[in-house]
């Protein structure tokens, strides 16, 4: 008589299952299935730890100290935010994470598991969506995934906050609407027929992960929500066909906005001096600046309007303390006097007690706090000079003839 065999372990159908959605996140984007996924479980760390990865290859770390000092001198965030908010958007979803070189999607183990199909009281959501569209709770995210890998790795002139926002937010939009056409065609609707906010969806399983600070959630917001309304538009234009690219972050958020950036002519840094980092922070991240530092959204709305190029460089000698110099293009004089008055008010929120130092028409100077600003407007550009005092005084240019020198407020 044969021995009774020990009873296996269940076995995990990641696998057929990933397999399974595969084929019809293919079908929905319009692409062949070769090259199916594999799929791996991994905890929570292991996924952190491949997004750190591959945010460090983004952009050289020297780099990104350099525009963490000059978003410092701005006030947009601390010197350590670039470094932070680049790893917030390797993060992604949570749940599952796309692991690039190996060509794997690393799964917790708590996603797609059997649970979806076992009534135990607080599965009951997953249950009802389950009976209700034939799709289970976790298959969005993976549908977004997935699409993360149709994309490939692509981040080539992407340097710039403004391009790197503006090809990310492409990037997860696509994403999340396959995510969400996943969703809709097994119900039946049509994605144009309904307003959605994707990342309200599902308890938040489409909103992204990684944000520790409010700078960090607003700047995540914009890739994946605005992403995502770029993206329906696209989609509701053109299908799949080929879609324009977006290089900047005015042309997601308004199809009449600059794509291609006009090119800013500044001046070479004094002798001694080099560029450390050459940024460009785009309409969207003018609108960030204002509306986190005054907290005045509508400020930050309407002195974002018209723009049409900006470099924000990190200058550096040896032997002394750095400072930041923004030079910004607007479409018209009128657009660019609004947005030097918009630095005003920020000066002002940042630094209630400085003193103007100096001004004449178009050209001001403030010391405020530990920084001392000028900023002047000649047509349609606008420069910033912030820094230290002792920094600042290296390369700050002095004012106009006709300029006032004066202690007193603005
Ligand atoms: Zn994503």
């Amino acid at each position: 008589m044969a021995l009774a065999q020990a009873p296996e372990a269940p076995e995990d159908p990641l696998t057929r299952d990933v397999e399974a959605l595969w084929t019809r996140i293919a079908t929905l984007r319009n692409v062949d299935t070769l090259n199916r996924p594999s799929a791996v479980r991994a905890p929570e760390e292991a996924r952190r730890a491949v997004a750190e990865i591959r945010a460090a290859t983004w952009l050289d770390s020297a780099r990104l100290e350099a525009r963490g000092r000059a978003w410092s001198d701005l006030g947009l965030g601390t010197e350590r935010s670039p470094e932070r908010w680049l790893r917030a958007v390797a993060e992604d979803l949570g749940g599952a994470a796309w692991e690039p070189g190996a060509g794997r999607l690393l799964v917790d183990p708590e996603t797609l598991t059997e649970s979806d199909y076992t009534a135990d009281g607080e599965e009951t959501a997953a249950i009802a969506l389950l009976m209700a569209t034939g799709v289970r709770p976790d298959e969005p995210v993976l549908a977004h995934l997935m699409v993360h890998r149709l994309q490939g790795e692509d981040l080539e002139g992407a340097e710039t906050t403004d391009a790197f926002l503006a090809r990310h937010a492409a990037r997860e939009g696509e994403a999340t609407l396959v995510a969400t056409l996943l969703l809709l065609e097994s119900i039946g609707v049509e994605v144009g027929e309904v307003d959605l906010d994707p990342t309200a969806m599902l308890d938040g399983r489409l909103a992204p992960s990684g944000a520790s600070s409010p700078l960090e959630i607003r700047m995540l917001d914009f890739v994946h929500t605005d992403g995502y309304l770029w993206a329906r538009r696209r989609y509701l234009a053109a299908g799949w066909k080929p879609w324009p690219a977006a290089l900047t972050t005015g042309a997601i958020l308004s199809d009449a906005a600059t794509s291609v950036p006009a090119d800013v002519a500044v001046p070479a840094p004094p002798t001694g001096w080099e560029a450390t980092d050459v940024d460009r922070l785009g309409a969207w991240g003018v609108y960030l600046w204002i509306a986190a530092t005054t907290g005045k959204d509508s400020l930050a709305l309407l002195s974002s309007e018209g723009w049409e190029g900006g470099r924000l460089e990190r200058l550096e000698r040896a032997g002394g303390p750095g400072a930041t110099r923004w030079t910004t293009r607007w479409v018209t004089a009128e657009r660019a006097e609004q947005f030097r008055y918009a630095i005003e008010r920020v000066l002002v929120a940042r630094f209630p007690s400085a003193v103007s130092s100096g001004e004449a028409p178009g050209w001001r100077r403030r010391a405020a706090g530990d920084r001392l600003a000028a900023w002047e407007r000649r047509d349609r550009t606008v420069t910033l000079w912030i820094g230290p005092p002792e920094a600042t005084a290296g390369f700050v240019p002095d004012p106009p003839s006709e300029a006032v020198e004066s202690g007193g407020d603005l």
